[in-house]
């Protein structure tokens, strides 16, 4: 299998955005560009790109959506319940796909399945690729628990019950990638995920 996954931070606000990039020679999926257009083409090269996925709507994530997705003309993909929040970053326009929980996309030889996991947004998805032992999972999970958004939870029970009702419960050996931060697995998260419980929606970020 020649298809990979590569990572492309680009610095935002909030600490550096993870936009990652799946494919092989040929073409390839993005996930979360971030706000760095140049950066990421940079990093895609002269590969095609099939579409441009939004893990979910907040704009530090999305900015670059539309730009990258220009270059080759290829669809963006957004659940339907973060379309307000998409708009706050890109007023007037909508992306092309609506995801739903179980759709799929294929890339190289490799396929995407979307998670929804609701609970940071109201439309927030994770992407696992079986194929490859990975969960794309944007801001629902990172290395140190699930997400806050400049701080705070805007639904922290539901959020966690996306992690364990959706991600727990994929094999332990699962490569967690992130929208922020260090990768981690599901039998790391697993181990943590009491603790996450325990401290509540107190942690700053
Ligand atoms: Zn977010
Ligand atoms: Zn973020």
């Amino acid at each position: 299998m020649t298809t990979r996954i590569d990572c492309c931070s680009a610095p935002a606000s909030a600490g550096p955005v993870n936009a990652w990039i799946v494919g092989d020679e040929e073409e390839v999926i993005v996930i979360d560009p971030g706000s760095d257009t140049a950066g990421l083409l940079e990093a895609v090269g002269d590969r095609e790109v099939l579409a441009v996925i939004c893990t979910h709507g907040h704009a530090a994530h999305v900015a670059a959506a539309l730009e990258v997705a220009e270059r080759d003309e290829a669809p963006v993909a957004l659940h339907p319940k973060d379309r307000s929040l998409w708009r706050e970053a890109h007023p007037g326009e909508d992306a092309d796909i609506e995801m739903e929980d179980g759709g799929v996309f294929e890339v190289a030889d490799v396929r995407l399945e979307v998670i929804y996991a609701p609970g940071h947004t109201p439309g927030s998805v994770c992407l696992y690729c079986e194929d490859l032992g990975a969960v794309f999972t944007g801001h629902v999970m990172l290395a140190d628990g699930p997400a806050p958004e400049d701080g705070e939870y805007p639904d922290f029970a539901e959020q966690l019950n996306a992690i364990g009702e959706y991600l727990l419960t994929l094999p332990a050996d699962t490569r967690v990638l992130p929208g922020h931060g260090q990768e981690t697995t599901i039998a790391m998260a697993e181990k943590q995920f009491d603790s996450w419980v325990a401290a509540g929606p107190v942690r700053g970020g």
